[in-house]
């Protein structure tokens, strides 16, 4: 339903406080439950059934301090019931990565069952699973993180808008079809969403995705590339927003 990442620089912003608000600027959609992963070397994972206030309860249990980057999501399930275990995030096996996705991966069914016969167990009922678990696969055969990250998406049927984190890396891998998602260029860092509402108390200099394009934001950089991994030209336009 909504997601939300950020890339600070220079700790200007806690990636926490950023996700969070963000996520409660897309309540508005609708959602059943919500969670965040923030990276700080390792990648923590806190996402719970029901409202943004709850994660935020669960939040100041379990989660760093402060961190550099992050993503977070409000869920509308399609395949699976609302749960703390079907919230978004999902993880691989390994906690190295952590992913966030919109819409329905159409072909779950038989990527599940493959990556089942891999050795892969799954914690959720949903279709998002598969992901994480094909990025592991793809990082074990020996593909670099942005190659295992296009190698999953490219197997995916379906809708999605997606991001992910990995630990021990400051950045956010994303990548869109048939579900919209837009970066936010700050003075502090880069901003990503489902929809600008979740960052235009930051920023309001924007850059549209299309259908099939790739895009990674670390603290200095944003890059979008094409399905071929070639980089497009990228245009910034800035959102006319009455808050
Ligand atoms: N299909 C995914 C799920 O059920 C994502 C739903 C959404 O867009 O929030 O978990």
């Amino acid at each position: 339903c909504g997601i939300v990442g950020y890339v600070g620089r220079e700790r200007q912003q806690d990636a926490r406080d950023v996700l969070v608000g963000g996520l409660s600027n897309l309540e508005y959609r609708g959602y059943d439950s919500a969670g965040v992963a923030l990276a700080n070397g390792d990648v923590t994972v806190v996402k719970r059934e029901g409202e943004v206030d709850e994660l935020v309860g669960a939040l100041d249990e379990r989660a760093p301090s402060s961190a550099p980057v992050g993503i977070g999501h409000t869920r509308w399930s399609t395949h699976g019931e609302p749960s703390d275990e079907n919230a978004h995030p999902h993880t691989d096996c390994t906690g190295e990565v952590a992913v966030v996705h919109n819409g329905i991966i159409e072909n779950y069914d038989q990527l599940r069952a493959e990556l089942r016969e891999g050795g892969h167990e799954f914690e959720s009922g949903t279709d998002t699973e598969v992901v994480p678990h094909l990025i592991e696969e793809a990082l074990e055969a020996g593909a670099d993180r942005d190659a295992a990250f296009r190698d999953a998406i490219d197997r995916l049927e379906g809708s999605y808008a997606i991001a992910a984190v990995f630990e021990d890396d400051e950045t956010v891998f994303a990548a869109r079809q048939d579900s919209p998602l837009v970066i936010g260029v700050g003075d502090d860092g880069y901003y990503l969403a489902s929809d600008v509402p979740a960052f235009i108390d930051y920023t309001d200099r924007v850059c549209y995705l299309e259908d099939g394009q790739f895009a990674r934001i670390d603290a200095e950089t944003m890059s979008v590339t094409d399905a071929d991994g070639k980089p497009v030209e990228t245009s910034l336009s800035t959102v006319e927003w009455d808050a």
